[in-house]
């Protein structure tokens, strides 16, 4: 997938390596003064630049292999221009620093949970300063003058906190004590706590993004899926993170650009250093740190194989996707952002099984109107000719937090349990001017092309039925303004992405016109795991019995009514399960796009009574490992035992 563009930091490696030499890349002075500008990040790190091979194990979340120089995400400030504020906005001020602390204290609890995989000297050394900045986050000194700040100065809560820092670390350095180096620790200690407080008053992403330099691996403790969007393929290497889950949203994009990419390194970003060379490989999940001439070669060898076997499955792109008796697949691609389109085309997907809509949402600070969304559907249908589209509405909440906008449209989404608060359909129910935005955007552009509208997150037929009603009521309303539209219109279909919605599939199909199985929080609902979650993520398991017979269920239910049904969660782009999908009735496959070619490599396969029979045998089986092992086995033979 990314070996061509790979090969370049490899090759480029000798010069930019030498140009750093052994010299401080930044990674020495950075931990406490880093550890704001992340979420959960370790605030300290150890003085002295390391400089032995270390490989570390993570998730593999999307394949290819990099060799570059580690470009460490952390050093980027936040960015918080001084700000006054009227009378009238103090007691949002007021609120907006309370959520700010809030969610600051949740970070340190977080970090501090992972205390416990350190080295024992690492956490003797950071147990002490998370409890001092969970102090500063309580009736603190700090967080008084910053309220006194915002009420009598008027000033914004960032600048009110910034200036309250000041002032404490200023007056620690003015004591009369020789001990000079501690009164220095503490005066950071005041600003680092006011830089986390200001990272997450700003909600700052990642934004230097489009800084690094070109064949980097990134390298940080966590990229929101907001984060993974800003990235630009072709001028980084490699990703790898310390948190996130194979398929929560920041993997799922990441497999969509292309760049080979491992998630959950315990343990990375102590001990990486921006400038240091390093050999990822997003296949089997693991990142090499200053790699010896032994990794390097092996580095180098799985490149060339990678690149060889890519141009192998390209030939695959013009032949059709049927079983060997004949039963024709349909493989369909998923789209993150429009920048995909190309590679859309490149990989034979036969059109675009969902389009995540989020991409318009995210980034920015307000929301994109009917004309801009109009604008963005009409590119990916042109792009699309004939090919069917299907557009799924806004899915906003869960993970797929897009900060930005969370204060002026639903700020009570991020409530304890966001993944079961007011996400997907729920939202745009309660808030139908924004689904009746994107209703109408898909409609105006309804004749240009082959187009189908998915609903996300459904539990409820009822919740099918009221958004049916937005749905026709903008039709209508369209049509009195003369604008035209197909006497048909485009199909509305469900997500069964819930539990709820799986084993209610057959009210569901009565108010739908498909399906399309998201197995990805359909795992996690179902199991209770979180996607994104590193540290539950040997729990995250779509082979699970339990998710197996959900979907069973729901695929029955549509089969029964001859309604089309689809998987489109990352399921269906891994080639092993594809005999297990076909032989449970699915006959749509949508994936990143990437993944196509090795899925019509394994259905050109494959024989359909085989799949049946293998599927009965796995549906039979109550545990796990067994059907892992099935899964796995299939073709050895021992799959007809
Ligand atoms: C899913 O949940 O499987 C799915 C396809 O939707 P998303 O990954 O966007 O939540
Ligand atoms: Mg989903």
């Amino acid at each position: 997938m990314k070996s061509e563009k790979a090969e370049g930091p490899a090759g480029a490696l000798g010069a930019r390596g030498a140009a750093h030499g052994g010299a401080n890349g930044g990674g020495a002075h950075g931990g406490a003064e880093r550890a704001a500008e992340r979420g959960t990040e370790a605030p300290r790190k150890p003085a002295a630049r390391q400089t032995r091979e270390h490989a570390i194990r993570g998730i593999a979340v999307a394949p290819g292999i990099a060799i570059g120089l580690i470009y460490d995400t952390s050093e980027i400030p936040a960015e918080a221009p001084r700000r006054n504020i009227q009378p009238g906005q103090v007691e949002a001020e007021r609120q907006r620093l309370t959520d700010a602390v809030a969610l600051s204290r949740k970070q340190l609890g977080k970090l501090k949970s992972r205390l416990a995989i350190l080295p024992e000297e690492a956490q003797e050394e950071l147990a002490p300063l998370l409890d001092a900045y969970v102090l500063m986050l309580g009736n603190s000194r700090l967080l008084r003058g910053a309220r006194k700040r915002i009420e009598t100065g008027l000033l914004a809560a960032e600048t009110a906190v910034q200036d309250e820092a000041e002032a404490i670390a200023a007056l620690i350095l003015s004591a009369r004590d020789d001990d000079r180096a501690g009164l220095k620790r503490r005066a950071d200690e005041v600003r680092e706590i006011a830089r986390r407080l200001t990272r997450n008053l700003t909600a700052t992403p990642f934004r230097s993004l489009k800084d690094v330099p070109e064949g980097s691996i990134l390298v940080a403790e966590e990229l929101t899926p907001a984060d993974a969007a800003l990235l630009d393929p072709s001028r980084i290497a490699g990703v790898a993170t310390e948190e996130g889950g194979a398929d929560g949203h920041t993997a799922i994009m990441l497999r969509a650009l292309g760049i080979p990419s491992v998630l959950g390194c315990v343990g990375l970003t102590e001990s990486a250093q921006r400038g240091d060379q390093a050999v990822l490989d997003g296949s089997a999940g693991t990142i090499v740190l200053r790699p010896g001439e032994a990794a390097l070669e092996k580095g180098r060898e799985a490149l060339a194989a990678f690149a060889k076997e890519r141009a192998k499955l390209a030939k695959l792109r013009r032949l059709p996707a049927v079983t060997t008796d004949g039963e024709p697949v349909e493989l369909q691609a998923n789209l993150e952002i429009p920048a995909e389109l190309p590679l859309i085309a490149q990989a034979g997907a036969q059109g675009i099984g969902l389009l995540r809509t989020e991409f318009l949402f995210m980034n920015r600070e307000d929301l994109p109107d009917e004309e801009a969304q109009t604008q963005a559907y009409a590119q990916v249908l042109e792009a699309m000719g004939t090919d069917q589209v299907t557009i799924r509405v806004l899915d906003w909440g869960g993970e797929k937090d897009m900060e930005a906008l969370s204060q002026g449209i639903a700020p009570t989404h991020a409530g304890p349990n966001p993944a079961l608060g007011l996400r997907g359909l729920r939202l745009l129910l309660k808030r139908p001017e924004l689904l009746e935005a994107q209703f109408a955007a898909i409609l105006r552009v309804a004749d240009r092309g082959n187009v189908r509208i998915l609903l996300p997150l459904v539990t409820n037929p009822s919740e099918v039925k009221e958004a049916r009603e937005v749905y026709e009521r903008v039709a209508r309303r369209l049509r009195r303004k003369g604008v035209h539209l197909p006497d048909r219109l485009p199909e509305l279909g469900c997500m069964i992405e819930t539990p709820g919605a799986a084993l209610a599939a057959d009210a569901i199909a009565l108010e739908a016109d498909f399906f399309a199985i998201g197995t990805n929080d359909l795992a996690m609902y179902t199991l209770a795991v979180d996607r994104a979650e590193a540290e539950v993520s040997h729990l995250y398991d779509p082979l699970h019995p339990a998710v197996l017979r959900l979907m069973q269920f729901a695929t029955e239910a549509a089969l029964r009514l001859r309604m089309p049904v689809s998987v489109c969660g990352e399921m269906a782009g891994n080639p092993r399960l594809v005999p297990l999908l076909l032989g449970l009735g699915i006959r749509c496959l949508s994936m990143n796009a990437s993944a196509i070619p090795r899925v019509k490599q394994m259905v050109r396969s494959l024989d359909i009574a085989d799949c049946a029979r293998f599927a009965r045998r796995v549906m039979e089986q109550s545990d796990p490992q067994r059907i892992h092992e099935l899964v796995m086995g299939f073709g050895s033979g021992s799959e007809k035992g």
